[in-house]
């Protein structure tokens, strides 16, 4: 795998015919937010000949409007009067804690402790599900300019923390009855080779883990890498670990982000798929509601079908979040539910399994259920679809219809509606 970013990333967009004007935005952004592409993506998802307006030119290369005005102007001018490399990695750094870098309190709030000590590199805040962040898989095989991880891979996060311990988890979880669900995430858990991902995942095997039904991996490989799955050196290994845990009794779900159609058609991609699902794995799909890249009802329609064609099942639409290049991919509330409300016509109900839009908030992930009228006030009809708190799951509650919210601290409770905190 080649990988592009920084200067590597401007001469290959020098090279596809970029101008000057746009490879000086590039140069801007990118000493602030982190951007990442590899030979795959270039060669057989990018559309060079619609950059830059291309949807997975927009999803993996800068943009200027992905910075605040005043913070691209400070470095653009930095970079322009040639600043010393410590004076443009200050401003890049006073950026950063400009742009929400920890959202949704995701780190501090949702860390368990074991015997009174955190266990770093693992979140607890849905009763049935723990998420765990394996050292070696806090990166990916691009990134997507969306991202709401995009701190970790600037070295910024509270999420770039000390390693999990595989032992100290798994007892932490063979302690806790009510888990079912073991989420490998990052990054990107596919990122590690097989004989790493082998050691954080064997364990969950054991007998003292009966109570997991469940292993789910979050990963964009599919879309970015499907050679993951099919001539990497060990591509095999990993497909025989997933037939293990399914012979182990357990449900293998591949959790794809996928987020355009586009990342559909390869002949790799439908390889890589029909080889997981040859496991026993089952293969669930993802992704943010964004501007400039899939915001169409037509494409998500055209997203769900194909996934469906090739025995994938549609889960989530989200929305994305206040974080980042939110300025930039961001889409309001009415909008992202004008787009599900109408890719959902497209389709049947085989299609219909992808529940959206919905915001990963910190009470819990609120789906946007509709919009309508109650005693003459225009409302938001919204729903816990999870909770930290599992007695509010499937709780309605009522928002008033602000056009131009974005995110769930945009909205304001209606008609004396309880809230969800
Ligand atoms: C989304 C999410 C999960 C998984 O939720 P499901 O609805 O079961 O897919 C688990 N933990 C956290 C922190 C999440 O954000
Ligand atoms: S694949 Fe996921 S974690 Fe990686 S850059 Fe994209 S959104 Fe972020």
């Amino acid at each position: 795998m080649k990988v592009y970013s920084h200067e590597r990333l401007a001469r290959l967009a020098a090279g596809r015919g970029m101008s000057e004007e746009y490879l000086h935005d590039l140069r801007v952004v990118s000493s602030v937010l982190p951007f990442k592409v590899n030979d795959y993506v270039v060669n057989e998802l990018i559309d060079w000949s619609a950059a830059p307006d291309d949807p997975i030119f927009r999803l993996t290369f800068p943009h200027r409007d992905m910075l605040p005005e005043p913070i691209f102007e400070h470095l653009s001018q930095l970079m322009q009067s040639s600043a010393e490399p410590a004076v443009l990695r200050k401003a890049a750094l006073d950026a950063h804690a400009q742009l929400n870098p920890n959202p949704g309190a995701q780190v501090s709030a949702n860390v368990p402790t074991r015997h009174g000590r955190r266990l770093e590199g693992v979140q607890h805040k849905y009763a049935e599900t723990v998420l765990i962040f394996p050292a070696q898989g806090q990166t990916c095989h691009a990134y997507c300019g969306y991202c709401f991880r995009w701190a970790q891979f600037v070295g910024n996060s509270e999420l770039k923390q000390a390693a999990p311990d595989v032992a100290e988890v798994m007892a932490y979880v063979a302690a806790d009855p009510n888990v079912t669900d073991l989420l490998f995430t990052g990054g990107d858990p596919m990122i590690m080779s097989a004989a790493v991902l082998d050691r954080w995942v064997s364990p969950a095997l054991a007998p003292e883990l009966e109570h997991v039904r469940t292993l789910r991996f979050g990963t964009k490989a599919l879309s970015y890498w499907p050679a993951r799955f099919t001539t990497d050196a060990d591509a095999d290994d990993l497909l025989r670990l997933f037939e293990r845990c399914v012979a182990a009794g357990k449900h293998v779900a591949v959790m794809a982000h996928f987020t355009h159609p586009r990342e559909l058609e390869t002949p790799l991609v439908r390889e890589a798929i029909r080889r997981i699902r040859a496991t026993g794995a089952v293969i669930r799909a993802q992704a943010p509601v964004t501007a400039h890249v899939n915001d169409r009802a037509e494409d998500w329609a055209t997203l769900w079908q194909g996934l469906v064609e090739v025995g994938a099942i549609p889960y989530y639409m989200f929305v994305e979040r206040d974080t980042g290049a939110q300025s930039y991919f961001g889409v309001p509330l009415v909008k992202a539910l004008q787009v599900y409300t109408d890719a959902v016509r497209q389709v049947s109900g085989l299609a219909r399994t992808a529940r959206g839009p919905v915001m990963s908030a910190a009470p819990g992930k609120v789906l946007i259920d509709g919009t309508m009228t109650v005693a003459g006030t225009d409302v938001f009809s919204l729903r816990m679809l999870q909770s930290r708190d599992p007695a509010q799951v499937g709780r309605q509650f009522l928002a008033h219809l602000d056009p131009g919210a974005e995110w769930f601290s945009d909205l304001r409770p209606a008609l004396g509606s309880w809230w969800p905190r």
